[in-house]
C-alpha cells in the first residue's frame, strides 16, 4: 500500500492551486484527473479586480488580487512560461451615467487603486464607444490551459499524476485514519471536481448552480487592439489578430456543447460594436461552478472529515483560486477555523 499525505480529485485551476500549496509545504499527494471538459481549459483568465457593472470591488477582492499575481507570476516561472500577460481593461461606457458612476467610483478607497480617473476618448476607427472609455489599472489575463498543461507534465514526471475518472464506488472510508482509493492510502481527499461535483455522491446536494458561458474565437485583422474591451461582452487580444469574444451567461444549460443561439447573441453584438470584418474560427464552452449565494465550498465534510471540498469558485476562479487554496491548507493543517462565508458548514442540510 502507497501512502500520501493527500489525494486531490481534479485538475484544474482549484486543483493546481491546492497541489502547489501541497508542494511548497513538502506534502505528499497524489491527483486524478479524467481531462474532462472544464471551466479552467476555456476562461479567458482575465484577473479583473473590479465588478464592472456596479464598480465595486469583489469580496476580499485586494486580498485575492495581490495573492493570485504573485502566485501565478511564481508558477509561471517555475514551469519556464510566460504565462501572464499584462492586460489593460477598458471599460466601454453605455450613456452618460455610466461615465458619471466611473468617476464617482474613482474617488472611493479600495476602488481608487485600479480605476483610472481619466476620460478616454475613442480614437478607434474599428471599434465603436461613443460616450468614451475608462481603464482598469493593474489586470492581467493568465494563461491558464498552458499553465495547466504544463503543470500536469510537471506531476507526470514525479509519479503524482493519474490521468483517469475518479470512481466514488472504489473509495474506502478507513475510520478516523483517512481514505483508501485502489491501493493508496491518505489521511484526507480534495475534491476539485468544479461542476462535474454534481456527479459525487458524498457533495452532490450542496447548492452548486453552475452557468453555462461561451466565447466565440474571432479573426479581425484591422481591429488592432491591444487592450480588452468591456460594455456587455468581453473583447480579449489574443495575438495573431484573434480575439476572445464572450462570454454568456446561460443559467438554464449546464453542459459544454456550445451552441447556435450563444454563436448569434454574440454575433448580434459583434455587429453592434465592431466597424471592421471579422470571421469565427471556433466556439467555446464550458461551466462555471457558481453557488446560489455567491460564495465558494470549501471544508470537511460533517460526517466524514477526511472528505474535503474545494469549489464554488464561480465567475473570477483565477482570482479567487489562490486566496481558497491557501486558506483550506490553513484549515487542513493548522486548524484554523474557515469562515461562515466559505464553509460548507453553512449548508447543514445537504449532506
Ligand atoms: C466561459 C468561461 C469564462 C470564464 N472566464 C473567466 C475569467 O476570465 N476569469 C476568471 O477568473 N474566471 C473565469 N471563469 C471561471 C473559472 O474558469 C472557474 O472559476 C474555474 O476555472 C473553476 O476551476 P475548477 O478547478 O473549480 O473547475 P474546472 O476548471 O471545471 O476543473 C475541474 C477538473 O476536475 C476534473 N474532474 C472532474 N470530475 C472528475 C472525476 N470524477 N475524476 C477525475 N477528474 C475529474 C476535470 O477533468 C477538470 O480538470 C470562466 C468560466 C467560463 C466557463
Amino acid at each position: 500500500m502507497k501512502t500520501v499525505d493527500y489525494i486531490v480529485v481534479g485538475l484544474g485551476l482549484a486543483g493546481m492551486v491546492f497541489c502547489d500549496q501541497l508542494e511548497q509545504h513538502q506534502k505528499s499527494f497524489v491527483v486524478y484527473d479524467g481531462d474532462f471538459p472544464s471551466a479552467s481549459k476555456v476562461a479567458a483568465g482575465l484577473i479583473n479586480p473590479v465588478i464592472l457593472k456596479r464598480y465595486t470591488i469583489p469580496w476580499k477582492g485586494e486580498e485575492q488580487f495581490d495573492l493570485a499575481i504573485s502566485y501565478f507570476s511564481r508558477l509561471s516561472e517555475i514551469l519556464n512560461l510566460n504565462a501572464v500577460d499584462v492586460m489593460p481593461i477598458y471599460k466601454v461606457f453605455s450613456s452618460a451615467e455610466d461615465q458619471n458612476n466611473w468617476f464617482e467610483a474613482s474617488d472611493k478607497p479600495g476602488l481608487n487603486r485600479f480605476i483610472k480617473d481619466e476620460l478616454i476618448r475613442n480614437n478607434s476607427e474599428t471599434l465603436r464607444a461613443p460616450y468614451g472609455k475608462g481603464e482598469v489599472l493593474e489586470s492581467v489575463r493568465i494563461r491558464i490551459s498552458q499553465l495547466l498543461q504544463a503543470y500536469s507534465e510537471r506531476l507526470k514526471n514525479q509519479d503524482r499524476f493519474v490521468d483517469e475518472s475518479f470512481d466514488y464506488d472504489a473509495l474506502e472510508l478507513d475510520g478516523d485514519q483517512g481514505v483508501i482509493y485502489k491501493g493508496v492510502k491518505a489521511k484526507a481527499i480534495i475534491f476539485a471536481e468544479g461542476f462535474r461535483l454534481k456527479n459525487n455522491p458524498h457533495f452532490n446536494k450542496l447548492p452548486l448552480v453552475g452557468n453555462k458561458g461561451e466565447y466565440l474565437i474571432i479573426r479581425a485583422p484591422e481591429l488592432c487592439l491591444k487592450q480588452a474591451s468591456k460594455s456587455t461582452f468581453f473583447v480579449i487580444p489574443l495575438g495573431d489578430d484573434l480575439y476572445k469574444v464572450g462570454a454568456t451567461f446561460n443559467w438554464n444549460e449546464k453542459d459544454s456543447n456550445v451552441t447556435a443561439s450563444a454563436r448569434e447573441e454574440l454575433q448580434a453584438y459583434l455587429s453592434k460594436i465592431l466597424l471592421c470584418e471579422y470571421e469565427v474560427v471556433d466556439q467555446e464552452a464550458g461551466v462555471r461552478p457558481t453557488t446560489g449565494d455567491r460564495r465558494p465550498l470549501l471544508g470537511r465534510h460533517p460526517k466524514h472529515p477526511a472528505l474535503v471540498l474545494l469549489n464554488g469558485l464561480g465567475t473570477r476562479g483565477t482570482m479567487m483560486a489562490p486566496y481558497l487554496a491557501q486558506l483550506l491548507y490553513e484549515h487542513l493543517e493548522n486548524h484554523i477555523p474557515l469562515d461562515d462565508s466559505v464553509s460548507i458548514t453553512r449548508f447543514p442540510k445537504k449532506f
